[in-house]
């Protein structure tokens, strides 16, 4: 399987969904095993934040990376738009801290992103589950298990009439991404928005970008794209954050009223539980386990061998250093 980046600069244009601020967003070619880097444009200097769970600063609202005085906000529904259409390699440019919202979704990313998939004819990198784990966190849960392929179940309750439980199981691929996550937007409570703004957030937040519930039921007034829109929703939300795993996931990951703040917890466990996982690439013959090939060649992989740090090593010098 190979790697994919773009074929030309693309670009979008929004608002923050909290800071409400303006912003352009420019998703650019990079080369093959460089991952997912982001700069701000509008800050002095090299500022660029690489696309990798060590870098997440704040999971409240939103999964913010953040080094040093550098921080870009919301970037889930973008990376998922990557993740979901296997794009590896760009480096995004935004000139402000926050990407665009958008319509909540990641249908307006996986429009034009689509059509502009590029691929480069370097090997993929894979992380294959071998033995299942479990995140907890009281009746919060994320599970991932063996499965040959990417598969995401969501879980979600809430004491609403207009959720109430809902599940959700995809099969992710290019096509089912697109056609069953993508457009899928988030969501809040009539309640919480008000709250919010009052304290500085969701300030760019309105019926254009979000659904919006109240006591009775979705306010917005062409309802709902699908009945189970918030379940799909959180998938979305669960492949954006897993894209900061560094390297895409070959299991059945099973999230149970979770968010991005477990969403980060699950993948620092995960990293850390090496007997859960190889790396692999696949080629027609079937999985070749990376990671052994290279402990047996260095002899001295350390005790914490992350995802990020592992080869092809051209990339390692270039991820490290943003
Ligand atoms: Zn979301």
């Amino acid at each position: 399987m190979w790697q994919h980046t773009v074929k030309k600069e693309i670009s979008f244009v929004g608002i923050g969904l909290h800071s409400g601020n303006p912003v352009k967003l420019t998703v650019k070619p990079a080369p093959a095993d460089s991952g997912i880097c982001f700069q701000r444009l509008d800050l002095a200097g090299d500022a660029v934040i690489n696309a990798s769970m060590h870098r997440v600063s704040d999971t409240a609202l939103a999964t913010t990376l953040g080094q040093g005085d550098v921080l870009v906000s919301t970037t889930e529904h973008l990376l998922a738009a990557l993740s979901g259409l296997d794009i590896d390699n760009v480096l995004v440019e935004l000139d402000n801290d926050e990407l665009p919202i958008m319509d909540g979704s990641a249908a307006p990313f996986v429009h034009l992103l689509k059509k502009n998939r590029k691929v480069q004819k370097v090997d993929r990198l894979m992380m294959k589950i071998t033995k299942s784990m479990t995140f907890q966190d009281g009746d919060i849960e994320v599970t991932v298990k063996p499965f040959d392929g990417f598969k995401v179940t969501s879980n979600i309750v809430f004491d609403h009439p207009v959720i109430d439980s809902q599940s959700y199981t995809v099969n992710v691929n290019f096509e089912t991404f697109a056609e069953e996550i993508a457009s899928a937007r988030t969501f809040g409570f009539l309640e919480q928005v008000e709250y919010l703004r009052a304290n500085g957030k969701a300030l760019g937040g309105s019926l254009d970008n979000a659904i919006v519930i109240d006591r009775d039921g979705v306010i917005n007034a062409e309802g709902l794209r699908f009945g189970d829109e918030f379940a799909r929703h959180k998938i979305l939300d669960v492949i954006g954050d897993l894209a900061l795993l560094g390297c895409p996931l070959l299991g059945h990951v099973i999230a149970t009223r979770a968010g991005h703040t477990q969403h980060v917890a699950f993948m620092k466990m995960l990293a850390e539980n090496q007997e859960c996982w190889q790396l692999v690439h696949r080629d027609e013959n079937g999985f070749e386990n990376v990671l052994d090939k290279v402990v047996m060649a260095t002899k001295a992989a350390g005790k914490k061998v992350l995802p990020f740090l592992l080869p092809p090593m051209p990339a390692t010098v270039q991820r490290v250093a943003c």
